[in-house]
């Protein structure tokens, strides 16, 4: 399998989709690339696209400092977008583009394996879960996947820049980042991630409850 330096090097002269006209950088990744825990947020910014690194704006402060709160840095972590190149004027990734760039971030989770992964915000809660259920209703509820052949939890947070824009969700998120410790402790000793299940407390109603799409082999873990 590729390591994350070669296909850095690949996707750095990636013409997938029309945001290889007005982008500078294609901004793979950062931090630890075989970190149990991961972050996937929505595309660069300005100066992520200035510098080729994810989350280095005001986004990656907050994001920076909800890692500080739980002990960690972002060397602990391998840090992603579901888009690599910068949308213009930062709109919204649009599906052509995700669709364009998926295959991208699936490469990074088979090269990573992480146990962990946080999704910020809609698009990649949306894209990883497989399901349509968006951050504001799935917000710190660890769900198992498969991605690229890996067996993962996803922890759905709200995007630091959502937090920073309304700060009444702040409380949440910073609730829902005090869990990581847990959760990433619990998968270390289950190595099996099938013994989690065991850790089923409460499982959500509703939530559980409802079939996943054909791509999105998640389900639901009432690990809180
Ligand atoms: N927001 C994101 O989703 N990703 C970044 O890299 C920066 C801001």
């Amino acid at each position: 399998m590729a390591t994350l330096a070669e296909l850095t090097a690949v996707w750095a002269g990636c013409t997938d989709c029309e945001l290889s006209q007005t982008r500078t950088t294609v901004v793979v990744g950062d931090g630890d690339p075989e970190a149990d825990l991961m972050f996937v947020g929505e595309a660069p910014g300005l100066h992520e696209d200035q510098r080729g690194v994810p989350f280095v704006g005001q986004a990656g402060k907050l994001l920076d400092e909800l890692l500080e709160m739980i002990g960690l840095t972002r060397a602990d972590c391998y840090i992603a977008n579901v888009l690599k190149c910068r949308p213009p004027g930062n709109r919204d990734p649009q599906p052509a583009e995700i669709e364009a760039c998926q295959g991208k971030l699936h490469a990074q989770i088979a090269a990573v394996q992480p146990r962990l992964i946080c999704t910020l915000g809609n698009f990649a809660t949306k894209l990883l879960s497989g399901r349509e259920h968006g951050v504001t209703r799935v917000h710190g509820q660890a769900r198992r996947a498969t991605l690229g052949g890996n067996r993962v939890v996803l922890y759905p947070l709200y995007h630091p820049a959502a937090a920073l824009y309304n700060q009444r969700l702040r409380p949440e998120l910073e609730h829902d980042v005090r869990r990581i410790p847990d959760l990433l402790r619990m998968l270390a000793q289950d190595g099996e991630l099938a013994d989690v299940a065991s850790a089923v407390v409460a499982p959500v109603p509703g939530i559980a409850a409802e079939p996943d799409p054909p791509s999105g082999e998640s389900e639901q873990l009432g690990l809180f």
